[in-house]
């Protein structure tokens, strides 16, 4: 049989992407507002909508995210006890934890200012209309003690069945600190957990390798139905968001990594595609964070005692882009309801969003109800997101990318910090590539 050599996992995702988006485009056009298209053939009639957007998109662009989340609390359980077990002294983990998340609060409050900042200088909500097309309900934020005190799990198999990521983190790291001051029987159970760590990553290749079909339809389904009219009235508001994400990740990141590390913040952006492509396609952070794991481990060669922490942790506490989000559309609501806001406020605003996001997962649209927090804490109306949701699908995408990006970017910090580095694997731009073609001919063969 004659190899075929394969396109590389990017260029086959980019494909899904853009073929996904072509054919959303096309089907809106053929069916405006959700309407349908039906082809009356002799027996019965073929509806388009119920056969590809309600039907092979829907069906497929689930069970692709389903499958990617069903990888989370294995991998990040599996993963991150190896990691805790093999640091030879495990009360370097505050020190780690420490420098993590002051990173990403750091980050964080870097990002919410700056976008405050570009929507003071270009104003997106002069102008706009006040009529809003959808209610929103805002929710209390927790106090700040009970986000600390939820963090610890009272079964965590009710946190594994949750998916309840800080719960598992804490768990995990407690269970890899005991592991590894138990002497024998804690390298007996810890080879167990490196061998199903392997396993539990190999699952994680394969459904990479399905990722340009799972792609393709989740993106297809949603650009069918995606409101564009709604574009137009509010593209300051979205350009404004999304020049300050774009911003945040080409300079922001690239300036802190360069200051820390000295490393070059191009290898790194390059070697991020995967992991932002997936972001983008999935809009979850926590769904990524098996691809986002494999980058830093494989591809920026941190070592996983160091990203198996950090990653999924940045998943759920980091979240720079739907900062932005945030502090562009306070700053928006503010301008459309002809609200003045004081610097107290703005301070407010900064703070609120930064801490908000630690309780937070990233999942699909939670950045909106964080939002709702904010705009409570300052006194701004809550419906005015009822402005802003018709576009929030396309900056959801957006922003999780940069949300992805910047765990990673702190994750390559921490690990270099702390010599948990191979920078060979950095320099290497074939890195991690054998872990994206699996070769199934060997299945043939036994
Ligand atoms: N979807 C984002 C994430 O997963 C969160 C958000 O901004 O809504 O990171």
């Amino acid at each position: 049989m004659t190899e075929k050599k394969q396109a590389s996992l990017t260029t086959r995702i980019v494909t899904g992407m853009v073929a996904g988006i072509t054919i959303g485009f096309l089907l809106q056009k053929l069916m405006p507002d959700g309407s349908d298209f039906v082809i009356p053939l002799y027996l019965f009639d073929i509806s388009i909508r119920a056969l590809f957007v309600d039907g092979l998109f829907e069906v497929v662009g689930k069970i692709f995210i389903a499958s990617l989340q069903m990888l989370v609390v294995p991998l990040v359980f599996v993963s991150l006890i190896c990691g805790t077990c093999s640091l030879k002294d495990t009360s370097k983990l505050g020190r780690i934890g420490g420098k993590a998340i002051a990173l990403y609060l750091m980050t964080t409050a870097i990002a919410i200012s700056l976008a405050m900042f570009v929507a003071l200088m270009v104003e997106p909500g002069a102008g706009v209309d006040k009529a809003t097309d959808t209610t929103f309900i805002a929710k209390d934020s927790p106090p700040l003690a009970q986000v600390f005190i939820d963090m610890f799990p009272t079964n965590p198999f009710n946190a594994f069945a949750q998916g309840n990521m800080l719960q598992v983190i804490i768990f995990a790291l407690l269970f890899g600190m005991a592991i590894a001051l138990s002497g024998k029987p804690g390298e007996r159970v810890a080879s167990i957990f490196k061998d199903m760590n392997e396993v539990v990553m190999r699952l994680v290749t394969i459904l990479m390798n399905l990722a340009p079909y799972g792609v393709f339809c989740l993106l297809a389904g949603l650009f069918t139905d995606l409101p564009l009219e709604k574009l137009k009235n509010l593209a300051w508001y979205f350009l404004c968001v999304f020049f300050v994400l774009i911003a945040h990740a080409l300079i922001t990141y690239p300036v802190i990594l360069k200051t820390l590390t000295r490393l070059s913040p191009f290898v790194f952006l390059k070697k991020m595609r995967d992991a932002a492509l997936f972001a983008f396609s999935t809009s979850s952070s926590n769904a990524t964070i098996p691809i986002t794991l494999e980058t830093a481990t494989k591809k920026l060669g941190v070592n996983n005692s160091i990203s198996s922490f950090t990653v999924p942790l940045g998943a759920t506490i980091n979240m720079d882009g739907t900062a932005i989000m945030q502090g562009v559309a306070t700053v928006f609501i503010a301008q459309v309801y002809n609200i003045d806001l004081s610097l107290a406020d703005y301070l407010m605003v900064i703070l609120t969003a930064t801490l908000a996001s630690i309780g937070t997962a990233g999942v699909p649209g939670v950045g909106l109800i964080m939002l709702a927090m904010v705009l409570n804490q300052v006194g701004l109306p809550v419906e005015g997101i009822g402005l802003i949701i018709g576009v929030d699908r396309l900056l959801d995408m957006t922003r999780t990318a940069v949300n992805v990006t910047g765990d990673s970017m702190v994750t390559l910090v921490v690990g270099k910090s702390e010599n948990q580095f191979d920078e060979s694997i950095f320099n290497d731009e074939n890195a991690g590539k054998n872990i994206e073609n699996i070769d199934f001919h060997h299945l043939d063969k036994g």
